[in-house]
């Protein structure tokens, strides 16, 4: 696997190689990788020759009072896990790399933002969330330049914001949402999830546990869609989460609306100090 912390030999590099012939599958990550992100690559190596993967650790999408400090940071071990799956190209970049004028005022910075989608969900409670997210994306696709680049549907919000700035900025890449990996009890993998003490694990997995009893619901007949969140979010206060949001909303992540075909169930909630999230696609008759 090459490595490179600096865009421009990247892009030397990523030239000759696309000047070979070959093609390129990106896949976007902050690290502390786990089978969740090594699924991603192994997709990306059938889409592609070449896969790329960066690790960074992007500040401006953490809020004040955020994990961002305390983000686990484990370039070793990942990249032995990239070896493992045969990634061909890793970029990790620094700061100043990426933001050549520093974050100290995020507002003096160029930036994406993609409205509409951003605000609601996870957008409300981490303000400034999503712009971090986008612009840092929308930098990374131009540096890598990849034909295809792929993105976990645990993000969910996330990707949506991602599939929408590539569409409406004209982004010659295709974008793949991979489905969620999961533990072997249903909870989602994440790289937060290591902040857990012992009691939460055991916990945690009543988050998967309560969107599929919601979405049984659904499957079940029922619309009412307010009543039944209310029903899973006191089913997750009963085991000790703080609920940010659970939300039944279509996929395009508008209000749910009766007679919908699909609908997703979306939720965030605190397990002590840890942010979770998770979502779950119900495909109805
Ligand atoms: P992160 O390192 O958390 O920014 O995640 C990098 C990419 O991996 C994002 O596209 C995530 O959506 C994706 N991802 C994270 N966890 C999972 C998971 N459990 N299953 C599938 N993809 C994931």
């Amino acid at each position: 696997m090459d490595e490179f912390n600096k865009i421009e030999s990247l892009r030397t590099h990523l030239g000759q190689l696309r000047g070979d012939g070959e093609s390129i599958a990106f896949v976007p990550t902050m690290g502390n990788l786990h089978q969740g992100h090594l699924e991603l690559v192994r997709q990306a190596r059938q889409l592609a020759s070449v896969v790329v993967v960066s690790i960074y650790v992007n500040p401006t999408q953490f809020g004040e009072g955020e994990d961002f400090d305390d983000y686990p940071r484990t370039l070793q071990q990942d990249r032995n896990k990239l070896e493992s799956v045969g990634a061909d190209v890793l970029f990790t970049p620094s700061d100043a790399e990426i933001y050549p004028h520093g974050t100290g005022d995020r507002a003096l910075l160029t930036r994406v933002e993609v409205p509409g989608i951003s605000d609601q969900l996870c957008g409300s409670s981490r303000p400034g969330h999503f712009v971090g997210a986008a612009t840092v994306v929308t930098k990374l696709l131009n540096i890598v330049q990849p034909k295809a680049a792929l993105f976990g549907r645990k993000d969910y919000q996330q990707l949506l914001v991602i599939r929408r700035l590539v569409e409406e900025l004209n982004l010659p890449v295709e974008v793949i949402g991979v489905p969620t990996w999961r533990e072997q009890d249903g909870l989602a993998m994440s790289s937060r999830n290591r902040y857990l003490t012992s009691e939460e694990r055991e916990q945690a997995p009543l988050l998967y546990q309560t969107l599929q009893w919601v979405s049984r619901q659904l499957e079940a007949g029922r619309e009412d869609y307010i009543q039944i969140e209310q029903e899973g979010e006191s089913r997750l206060q009963q085991a000790m989460f703080v609920v940010d949001y659970l939300s039944v909303m279509q996929p395009s992540l508008l209000p749910a609306q009766s007679g919908s075909r699909s609908l997703i169930v979306l939720a965030a909630a605190n397990m002590g100090s840890t942010r979770l999230i998770d979502n779950c696609m119900v495909n109805l008759r």
